[in-house]
């Protein structure tokens, strides 16, 4: 089953089941808390919080999402990707505990001819949170999942909560079972690649009250009204569905890898460290054309940064898989071709998005041009003196005057066998970004000259000048 239509099944299973389908929201999060939405409920957190009163009692979308820390999974887990998608069904008020779980169950084992996913439920397992009863209870009961595939698991995973004071509730996962070429039994509280995550279910039950983390909170009482939040990953599901081992061999990701084999003449199946190149590949151009379709444009800080970084991952890794020409313009233009189906407003916006790609690109390998010289000098003369780590001085350098980004550094030196002290450089940040305050505090006061400043934005030119503005980004 194409990911364009087990999208299309998920909004009509809930839309013939009287929620309102609403469509994704914008990465870019309508939420001063967030840089970039990390999941379907995002949207709505005003009504949760109680703060809008929904026009609806029942949603469903299907949420664009971008998780940055999962960065360091992708191409390494079957099931990481900076960019997916998740599918949801939201209850403000109105279906509770019974119906979310019925609903699940129903859509992912029903018949593929009338309209489910087929799941073959003796493969389903599930967990609830270990004192939440009443889900077990229905997950036996109600839908009859044997007593043996339901496991127990803690707050960490299995407790959600928003705010202090907010709306707090356990979890319940639905797991699938890949068989034992994934792994030992023991289902998902033992193995989370062999019994992989698609479905989390939230019951907004409880109000949370003072207290720290995610585990040791007060639990002031229940809330008057219960909500649902439910998020699958589309691509979790489409990789199960389409009968291959990591989300990046699903249809919308597999021609990516294989335009970069083409671009490379690496082979996909060459190589585990290839493999994760490519799959590297495939994932960060794919969050790149998503990220830039959605108005970001690379920069030193905040969501540009995020932009830059994965997009200069994913070339770097280009060129480490062998390819020396600019390969962009190739790859974007598969991403749009196959994300075009679900997202018709790429392909309108191909020119717009194709630009700001392929000058990040241009940016990117001057900078490596230049750099790597340069780099490769500090690593000679830190090997020569002995030393098994760059100095933060040397990182901020790269960084300030040859615009590497820190990763870049710390891959770069990694390859040759040195550590980078980044506690130094980032030492170094803060102290630059202090003076630059500083700066801009003369500036408004009228006491700085300014004209130093002036003369290396004029010689540089607009993209190679970061010398003052990077800030918490970079610090990732
Ligand atoms: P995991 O434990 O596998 O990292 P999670 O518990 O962090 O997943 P949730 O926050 O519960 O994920 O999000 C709901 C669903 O979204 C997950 O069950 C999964 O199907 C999907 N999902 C989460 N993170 C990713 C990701 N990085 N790439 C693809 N799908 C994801
Ligand atoms: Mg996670
Ligand atoms: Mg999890
Ligand atoms: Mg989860």
């Amino acid at each position: 089953m194409e990911s364009a239509e087990i999208r299309r099944r998920w909004l009509s299973f809930f839309e013939e089941r009287g929620h309102t389908v609403v469509p994704s929201a914008s990465l870019i999060a309508d939420d001063p808390t967030l840089l970039l939405v990390p999941a379907g409920m995002v949207p709505f957190k005003p009504y949760f919080l109680g703060e809008v009163k929904p026009p609806f009692a029942r949603a469903t979308s299907v949420q664009k999402c971008v998780r940055t820390p999962d960065i360091e999974e992708v191409g390494k887990t079957t099931r990481h990707g900076t960019f997916f998608q998740m599918c949801g069904n939201f209850s403000f008020g109105d279906y509770f505990k019974e119906g979310a779980i019925k609903h699940a169950w129903e859509l992912l084992t029903g018949s593929v001819a009338d309209g489910g996913y087929g799941l073959d439920p003796e493969r389903l397992w599930i967990t609830v949170y270990e004192k939440d009863d009443e889900a077990e209870r229905i997950w036996r009961e109600v839908v009859g999942v044997p007593a043996e595939r339901i496991q127990r698991l803690g707050m960490g995973p299995n407790y959600w909560s928003m705010g202090v004071p907010g709306p707090c509730g356990p979890c319940s996962e639905i797991n699938y079972d890949r068989g034992p070429e994934f792994g030992p039994e023991g289902g998902p509280a033992v193995n989370d690649e062999r019994y992989v995550e698609i479905w989390n279910l939230v019951f907004m039950q409880y109000e949370r009250g003072a207290g720290t983390g995610k585990e040791d909170f007060e639990i002031l009482g229940e809330l008057p009204a219960k909500n649902i939040d439910t998020g699958l990953g589309l691509e979790r599901l489409a990789m199960i569905l389409q009968g291959v081992r990591n989300m990046y061999e699903t249809d919308t990701l597999r021609v990516v890898i294989d335009k970069a084999t083409e671009l490379t003449g690496v082979r996909y199946g060459a190589g585990e460290d290839s493999d994760v190149a490519l799959r590297v590949v495939a994932d960060h151009l794919r969050t790149s054309v998503m990220l830039i379709g959605d108005g970001v444009t690379p920069g030193n800080e905040g969501r540009g940064y995020v932009l830059r970084r994965i997009m200069r991952r994913a070339i770097r890794n280009m060129r480490l898989l062998g390819s020396q020409e600019p390969v962009v313009g190739r790859l974007v233009d598969v991403v749009i071709k196959t994300m075009g189906l679900q997202y018709p407003e790429l392909v309108t916006d191909r020119e717009r998005i194709e630009t700001v790609a392929l000058a990040e690109e241009a940016a990117f390998l001057k900078t490596l041009r230049a750099g790597t010289g340069i780099l490769d000098n500090a690593v000679g003369e830190t090997k020569a003196a002995g030393g098994r780590e760059l100095s933060g001085e040397q990182a901020f350098l790269l960084h300030d005057t040859w615009g590497f980004p820190i990763d870049l550094t710390l891959e770069m030196a990694a390859e040759q066998g040195l550590t980078v002290d980044e506690d130094g450089f980032r030492r170094l940040m803060r102290e630059q970004r202090e003076r630059a305050k500083a700066d801009a505090m003369a500036k408004k006061t009228g006491h700085a000259d300014l004209s130093a400043y002036r003369e290396v934005a004029d010689t540089a030119g607009a993209t190679e000048f970061t010398g003052y503005t990077h800030t918490e980004g970079e610090a990732t």
